[in-house]
C-alpha cells in the first residue's frame, strides 16, 4: 500500500558490456519509487535506442527486448507521475533527436517553475512532446550556446525545485542535482563502469560499490576516459527530503551515510520516549512502519509482534482509480493476526499520516480482530503543509493534519490515543539538520511561484 507516491527513481551506467541488463535489475531494486511505468535508453556510442512501457519493470521488459537495447551506456527510470499525465508519452527516459545529435533524459523530482519556463519556450518556437515538467531541460539546453556541459549548466540555473537529472548522449553521461539536494542521488562503480542511482539499494542488487553521494548543485560528466565534476550553483546546505528517511527509501539504502532502517528505528526509540503508553504488544504497519515499531518496542520494553501481515502479491492499491476500489485494496493487502491481537492493548506504529484513509481502516481492522485498545503512534511529525517537490500531496485540502488538531484526528481515526514524533525527535534520529521539513513546518527551501497561491486558495 503506497499512501504517498513519489515521482520516480533513476539509474544510469556508463561503459559496461551488460548495460541494459544491469539497468533492468537496478530498476527492479528501485521499483518502490514508481510503479506506473518504466523505460531504458541505451547507447552503443553511435545510436541511442529506447524501450518503455506502462506497469512494473518485469512486466515491461523481456530478455529479447533487453537484447535489442545493445550498447555499453544506459539510463533507466521508474515512474509515478505527479506532474503531467500518467500515459506512455510521459514515461521516461525521453529521447530527442536533433541536428546536433541525440539526447536521452530522465528526472526525479519536480520543477516548480516549469510552467513559466515552458510558456516562454513555446512562445519562442519550442514544441513539447510530453506534458511532463522534465522536458523543459532538453529545450533549454537546445537554446544555449557552447559545449554541452556549458549549455547544461546555463540551463539548470533557470530551474527551481527538486531534481536529480541523468542525461545520456552518444558517448557521455551527465548527472545533475538541484542546489538544495532535495532528492537523493549516489554514484558507484562496477568493474570499470560508473553507475548512478536514486538509492544505494540499486548498487547492492547489481554488485556495484558505492563511491559517494552527488552534492547539491553538482554537475558531473562521465566520458570514456574520466569522471569530471563541476557546479551549476554554489553548493548550498543540503536539504534532502525528510520523507526519504521516513517513507520513500528502502530500509537497506544509505542516505548521506545514514542507513534508512537505523534512522527509522531511532525514530521509534524517540517516539517511545516522547509518547510512552502502557500496552501489551507493539505492531508496525508494513513495510515502512516496521523499523520504527522495532525501535519503539525495544525502548518501551513491550513485545514486538507481526500483528499485521501484508499480502505481497496484491497489486499496488494506488493503481486503482476510484476511492471505492482503493478501499477494497487496503483490505485485500493487509490482514490482522487475530491470535496476537485479541484482548490486547495494542500500540500501532505507522511512519506517517497523510490523508488518514489508511490508518482509519487499520485501527478498525485491529478492533474487529479483538484489540481492547489501539494506541496509534506516528514516527514522524504531523504533515500540515503540501509538497511541491514531486510528492503527490500538493494541496492543504487533502491533508488531515492541515485540517484538524491531533485530538480531532484521534477521534476521526477511532484510536484510543494518538501521538506524533516531534520534529526535534526526527532530527535527532537522522543525526543532522540537513533535511527539507517543509511539509511539517512550512519552511520551503525554494521559491514556489504560483503553486503556493493555488494551494492556499484551496485551503480557504
Ligand atoms: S515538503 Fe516534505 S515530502 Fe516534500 S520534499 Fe520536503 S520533506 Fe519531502
Amino acid at each position: 500500500m503506497r499512501k504517498i507516491n513519489e515521482e520516480c527513481g533513476v539509474f544510469g551506467i556508463f561503459n559496461h558490456p551488460n548495460a541494459s541488463e544491469l539497468t533492468y535489475f537496478a530498476l527492479q531494486a528501485l521499483q518502490h519509487r514508481g510503479q506506473e511505468g518504466a523505460g531504458i535508453v541505451t547507447s552503443d556510442g553511435n545510436i541511442l535506442k529506447q524501450y518503455k512501457g506502462m506497469g512494473l519493470v518485469n512486466q515491461i521488459f523481456t530478455e529479447t527486448k533487453l537484447k535489442k537495447l545493445r550498447g555499453q551506456h544506459s539510463i533507466g527510470h521508474v515512474s509515478y507521475t505527479t506532474s503531467g499525465d500518467g500515459n506512455l508519452l510521459n514515461v521516461q527516459p525521453f529521447l530527442f533527436h536533433s541536428q546536433s545529435g541525440q539526447l536521452a533524459l530522465c528526472h526525479n523530482g519536480n520543477i516548480v517553475n516549469s510552467k513559466a519556463i515552458k510558456h516562454h519556450l513555446e512562445n519562442n518556437g519550442s514544441i513539447f512532446q510530453t506534458t511532463s515538467d522534465s522536458e523543459v531541460l532538453a529545450h533549454l539546453v537546445k537554446k544555449q550556446r557552447g559545449t554541452f556541459i556549458e549549455r547544461l549548466k546555463e540551463s539548470l540555473v533557470y530551474l527551481e525545485g527538486a531534481f536529480a537529472f541523468l542525461l545520456l548522449l552518444e558517448d557521455e553521461l551527465f548527472i545533475a542535482l538541484d542546489k538544495h539536494g532535495l532528492r537523493p542521488l549516489s554514484i558507484g562503480k562496477i568493474d570499470n563502469a560508473y553507475v548512478v542511482a536514486s538509492e544505494t539499494c540499486a548498487f547492492e542488487t547489481i554488485g556495484a560499490k558505492f563511491i559517494r553521494d552527488v552534492l547539491p548543485g553538482e554537475v558531473i560528466r562521465i566520458s570514456e576516459t574520466k569522471m569530471e565534476t563541476s557546479n551549476y550553483a554554489i553548493n548550498g546546505k543540503c536539504q534532502l527530503c525528510a520523507m526519504e528517511y521516513i517513507y520513500f527509501s528502502r530500509p537497506d539504502s544509505e542516505l548521506l551515510g545514514n542507513n534508512v532502517h537505523a534512522v527509522r528505528k531511532r525514530c521509534g526509540i524517540n517516539l517511545a520516549n516522547e509518547a510512552p503508553v502502557d500496552a501489551d504488544v507493539v505492531i508496525g504497519v508494513p513495510d515502512s512502519g516496521m523499523s520504527s515499531a522495532i525501535g519503539f518496542a525495544e525502548k518501551a520494553r513491550i513485545p514486538f509482534e507481526l500483528g499485521i501481515i501484508k499480502n505481497k502479491y496484491i497489486g499496488r492499491t494506488f493503481i486503482e482509480p476510484s476511492q471505492k476500489l482503493r478501499d477494497l485494496g487496503v483490505k485485500l493487502k493487509l490482514s490482522a493476526v487475530r491470535s496476537l491481537i485479541e484482548n490486547k492493548n495494542v500500540v500501532l506504529i505507522d511512519d506517517s499520516i497523510v490523508r488518514g484513509t489508511t490508518i482509519i481502516k487499520l485501527v478498525k481492522m485491529l478492533k474487529v480482530a479483538g484489540a481492547k485498545a489501539v494506541h496509534v503512534r506516528i514516527a514522524a511529525p504531523i504533515i500540515k503543509f503540501p509538497c511541491f517537490y514531486g510528492v503527490d500531496f500538493t494541496t492543504y485540502q487533502e491533508l488531515i493534519g492541515a485540517k484538524h488538531k491531533t485530538d480531532a484526528i484521534r477521534v476521526l481515526i477511532g484510536a484510543d490515543s494518538l501521538a506524533y514524533l516531534s520534529l526535534a525527535g526526527l532530527i535527532d534520529a537522522i543525526g543532522n539538520k540537513n533535511i527539507c521539513s517543509a511539509c511539517f513546518n512550512g519552511e520551503y527551501p525554494t521559491h514556489l511561484y504560483e503553486k503556493i497561491e493555488k494551494a492556499n486558495l484551496e485551503r480557504k
